[in-house]
């Protein structure tokens, strides 16, 4: 395998993210609780605004929050207050002020791999947030570009490969997510490594089809990674790897 770039996710694979999220919704849920709001019902109708709003306002924690808002009004049929909404407003500032945690291995596998490979960072999500995360987490140094995008599509990735000029089979990308890092990226002819995070969002998961799973890889943790690149980098593709094979996910 000839792979010369490599391509990282930065939510759920470089730093913590999801866990962020669902300490809001927590909070979330004690303020509708106080309205006498089932829960059950509200959770189901919060899923719901999150992934019909994607369209209009993006990934991110600012979609997140006006989302949160359209749906404590949604639910308590108007009755939320203007206190209720000022702390959905606090819980979205909270998340955005949040430090960045970084996964364990993060700082060690990139300045393994910045030395032999150029790195990409590609992330989607709102652009100041995503740069202001960048910055603080200490990172940005380890990569040769960094590329913020509004969704990670097959057309989004076949762009930034053109600008960089790469081919995509000289492409590697690393993520927690099978929809976003993985599947466009095999799905082009490149290559992918899934890192399962203990938290993904559900919208997330997607099932690899059979005829693309001998493009994905799986290594358990950030600190494998170095020497599993080695690996395959030294092997033919149709030889068995260290790491298992990626099931359906
Ligand atoms: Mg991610």
């Amino acid at each position: 395998m000839d792979i010369h770039w490599i391509g990282f996710d930065a939510d759920d694979t470089l730093w913590v993210n999801e866990r962020l999220y669902r300490e809001a919704r927590t909070r979330f849920d004690a303020l509708l609780a106080s309205y006498g709001i089932d829960l059950a019902v509200a959770n189901r109708r919060v899923d719901e605004i999150e992934v019909q709003n994607l369209q209009w306002y993006g990934y991110g924690v600012m979609s997140f929050g006006l989302s949160l808002i359209e749906a404590a009004v949604d639910l308590t049929q108007g009755r939320i207050s203007g206190q209720g909404i000022s702390q959905v407003l606090e819980l979205t500032k909270d998340m955005i002020t949040a430090e960045v945690e970084l996964l364990e291995g993060a700082e060690q596998a990139l300045a393994e791999l910045s030395s032999a490979h150029p790195l990409l960072l590609i992330t989607k999500g709102e652009p100041n947030h995503q740069h202001s995360k960048i910055e603080r987490s200490g990172l940005r140094r380890h990569f040769r570009q960094v590329e913020i995008v509004p969704d990670k599509t097959p057309a989004s990735y076949a762009e930034i490969l053109k600008r960089q000029a790469v081919e995509p089979e000289r492409f590697l990308m690393v993520g927690n997510s099978l929809k976003s890092d993985i599947l466009p990226v095999v799905a082009m002819g490149g290559w992918a490594i899934h890192i399962p995070s203990d938290l993904t969002w559900e919208h997330e998961v997607v099932e690899i089809p059979p005829e693309l799973r001998s493009r994905v890889f799986e290594v358990a943790a950030l600190s494998e990674l170095a020497p599993f690149i080695d690996t395959l980098k030294g092997s033919g593709t149709d030889r068995e790897t260290p790491a298992r094979r990626a099931g359906t996910g």
